[in-house]
């Protein structure tokens, strides 16, 4: 099928909107190219690199006004490592998962293990989002802050349970794009590829003093570890600003050149306010289309980071996205395994809202353009 030709006043300055990995802007790739030819190809064991290291751990403390006592942890293998080392290093007996998309139930997953008791998972269907209940004996209470499969989002309030339950929060695509209150969660982790603009393969997180009580503790007890995921290793690696093995140099340059782009623009207040405007644009947009609407139908999940778009069946949402594709415009098609009829649209802080604004121009012209079933 032919696309259609967007005219230039339609065409957004940087065609990026994807959900993970996801903009990284000209800036971040300037400082990748300067302030990388004295770090890249240089040991992970010297200062250029650990100051590189300490750089990123104190920006995130300062992004997320870190409470007393919590640390910033940092590992190898992005937040898909993270499962598996909280199954290894966090959850003592059980968890509680809520799943109410595809990353929510890869943790739920990780956490079916063999040493551990089953754990209490907590599903709803796509769109909507299930949660938290106290439960005796479970003490790892984990769910997403945004559910980047589906664009749900949740809120984070930490589970009032048994003594020394935990709170365990998935920030992977929210982490710098979502305001939050940290002190209401022990653990809250991400990789840095979607809303920090990054690269992947590391994985970080803020910890409380009673998550790493939890850390030392299992460490401590006869549970077999793998050393590379182990929390405990990664504690101990972090506050000597480093990993256990060779991280990419690169993710961490991107990163700490985003952070210190948030920073100088105000923050998390900032760039929460960022990605309201512009996924504001989008629902407005949906709610008011006579083809389009937002998949999220309770506008309190609605995630102001992705935004899910469901189209009627006159529409070929996956036609629509193949011709934005074709005049640059990409990564707009839904998750993979959602196997719906929508667009999905990364509004991360990297992401001008006015790019967010010719985005729905092109598709609405887009629309108008291509044939109808
Ligand atoms: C992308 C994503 C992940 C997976 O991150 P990796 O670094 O690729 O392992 C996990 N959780 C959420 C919410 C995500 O969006």
């Amino acid at each position: 099928m032919p696309h259609v030709e967007l005219p230039a006043e339609l065409l957004p300055t940087d065609g990026r909107f994807g959900c993970g990995p996801s903009k990284v802007r000209g800036a971040q790739l300037e400082a990748l190219v300067t302030r990388g030819a004295s770090i890249l190809g240089t040991s992970h064991r010297q200062a250029p690199v650990k100051n590189l290291v300490a750089s990123t751990r104190e920006r995130l403390s300062q992004l997320f006004r870190l409470p007393e006592g919590y640390e910033i942890l940092l590992g190898n293998g992005g937040s898909t490592a993270f499962w598996d080392a909280a199954a290894f290093g966090l959850i003592e007996n059980r968890s509680q998962n809520l799943v109410f998309g595809e990353f929510g139930g890869k943790f739920a997953a990780a956490a079916t293990a063999p040493w551990l008791q089953a754990p209490d998972v907590r599903k709803a269907e796509p769109g909507t989002r299930s949660s938290a209940e106290a439960v005796a004996g479970v003490d790892v209470y984990a769910w997403p802050h945004n559910e980047t499969s589906t664009g749900v989002a949740a809120p984070i309030r930490r589970m009032d349970a048994d003594a020394g339950a935990l709170t365990v929060i998935d920030a992977t695509s929210a982490a710098g794009g979502i305001d939050v209150d940290v002190s209401q969660a022990d653990v809250y982790y991400f990789a840095p590829q979607k809303n920090l603009g990054s690269d992947g393969g590391l994985w970080y997180a803020a910890v409380s003093p009673a998550a790493i009580e939890r850390i030392e503790r299992i460490a401590a007890s006869d549970r077999y570890i793998p050393e590379f995921l182990s929390l405990k290793n990664a504690l101990d690696n972090s506050r000597l600003q480093q990993t256990l093995n060779t991280p990419a140099l690169a993710t961490l340059l991107l990163l700490d050149d985003q952070l210190g782009w948030i920073l100088d623009n105000g923050g998390l207040s900032w760039a929460g306010a960022r990605t309201a405007e512009s996924s504001r644009a989008l629902y407005e947009w949906a709610d008011a289309s006579a083809v389009a609407k937002p998949f999220v139908s309770d506008p309190a999940d609605r995630s102001p980071v992705v935004v899910t778009i469901d189209f009627d069946d006159r529409i070929d949402a996956a036609a629509i996205a193949k011709s934005l594709r074709a005049n640059g415009i990409v990564d707009t098609e839904p998750y993979r395994k959602l196997g719906r009829n929508q667009l999905r649209v990364a509004t991360f802080v990297s992401i001008e809202p006015e790019d967010v604004r010719r985005l729905i121009g092109a598709i609405d012209y887009t629309i108008e353009r291509l044939p109808q079933a």
